[in-house]
């Protein structure tokens, strides 16, 4: 192919310049405005519950005020996904808590609630949990939620890769304490860069909206009690944003298209693609594989899509894997970890979903020269 195919990159649809326009049109190109708060509003009506979301300049700035908001502290233990991206578990470093890492399931490739069980085991004092939904792949919720709850844990929700997946009919980004979505260019939608903050109640949303925007106190001039930050999104990006929601549907749907269309291409190889449990909708960010064993290095066919032009990208590589966490613990369900072997075997796809039927059926038949 002439033209690289991306693993995923920004779709954009026209109707986010209207809204940019507009604020511009209005002179309300500074940070909160309009936009914020309608595309708070209408975020929340997506996801169809009573939810108080708060616009931040990142995802990770959510993760971080989230951990504020749980109240998490120096030496804290938190209990963490293992097989997920940085940005997930950096923030409890930023409030000087320790990560624990949780190993993953085989059916989700999210943190396993067996393993979640002997970690609190292990950790009876840990009150906070951060789970990750991987490549847009819901969790084991019920099970997750029945172990915080037996434990009295609050559940951090990074539903980063997630939006608009659905786990029983029930949205991800609606099941956290506290839940995080991001924008960031390769989501499902994106605002180039952003995310938001889902909270449960007013106090928790103010609370945070606070620390967000410098924490200052009500006075006319600038009184401080708290280290606060810069976390919040501007109302040209959040234009953006209202925009590209318009169309998150839309994303799902083609991306799911992508997988089945994977699936059906690759229905004889030895090969599975990532898995979900029944009675959930993942939004397929990403299409991924997990080679069976012995039957190929996913680096060595990584490297052949790379030279015709494709673009891949390895699983995450496990946290506990990770030289800066070598000092954390890492717990499994028992055996081996399973999140390591996923990391060994697996590679994600390109899930663009401006990708052609055609170009598709190249990657498709380069995967499948690999196993000639
Ligand atoms: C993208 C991502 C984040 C971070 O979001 P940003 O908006 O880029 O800060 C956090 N967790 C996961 C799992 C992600 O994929």
């Amino acid at each position: 192919m002439e033209k690289r195919i991306p693993l995923s990159i920004p779709t954009t649809h026209g109707e986010e310049l209207i809204f940019v326009k507009e604020a511009f049109d209005r002179n309300w190109i500074a940070p909160l405005g309009f936009n914020c708060d309608e595309f708070e509003k209408e975020m929340s009506a997506y996801l169809g519950e009573d939810l108080r979301a708060l616009s931040l300049c990142s995802g990770t700035a959510g993760l971080h005020l989230s951990m504020k908001l749980a109240g998490v502290r120096p030496g804290d233990v938190v209990l963490c996904s293992d097989m997920t991206f940085a940005a997930t578990v950096n923030p409890v470093s930023y409030e000087g808590g320790v990560q624990v890492f949780v190993d993953s399931e085989r059916d989700t490739w999210n943190m396993d609630p067996v393993a979640l069980e002997r970690a609190f085991g292990k950790y009876p004092q840990a009150k906070v949990v951060v789970l990750a939904h991987l490549y847009g792949t819901p969790s084991r919720m019920d099970e997750i939620l029945e172990v915080c709850r037996r434990h009295d844990a609050v559940l951090i929700e990074d539903a980063a890769e997630a939006l608009s997946a659905t786990y029983h009919g029930r949205q991800c980004g609606t099941f956290g304490t506290y839940s995080v979505i991001s924008f960031n260019g390769n989501k499902i939608i994106t605002t180039s860069g952003g995310g938001m903050l889902l909270t449960k109640s007013r106090e928790d949303r103010a609370k945070a909206f606070k620390l967000a925007t410098q924490a200052r106190e009500p006075a006319p001039w600038y009184q401080h009690e708290q280290i606060g930050y810069n976390y919040r999104m501007s109302n040209v990006v959040a234009g953006i944003g209202r925009g590209q929601l318009l169309h998150l549907d839309e994303h799902r749907d083609r991306k799911t298209a992508i997988f089945r269309r994977y699936q059906q291409g690759f229905r004889d190889l030895p090969l599975t693609m990532n898995p979900h449990l029944p009675d959930t909708a993942p939004n397929f960010w990403l299409s991924c594989i997990l080679i069976d064993e012995g039957r190929g290095d996913p680096m060595a066919l990584y490297d052949l899509l790379g030279r015709n032009n494709v673009e891949s990208r390895p699983i995450w590589k496990p946290m506990h894997m990770q030289p800066v966490f070598a000092a954390n613990d890492f717990v499994t369900a028992g055996g081996e970890s399973v999140g390591e072997d996923i990391f060994r075997r697996g590679l994600c796809l390109p899930s663009d979903i401006k990708m052609t039927e055609a170009e598709q059926d190249y990657v498709i038949g380069l995967v499948r020269s690999f196993f000639d």
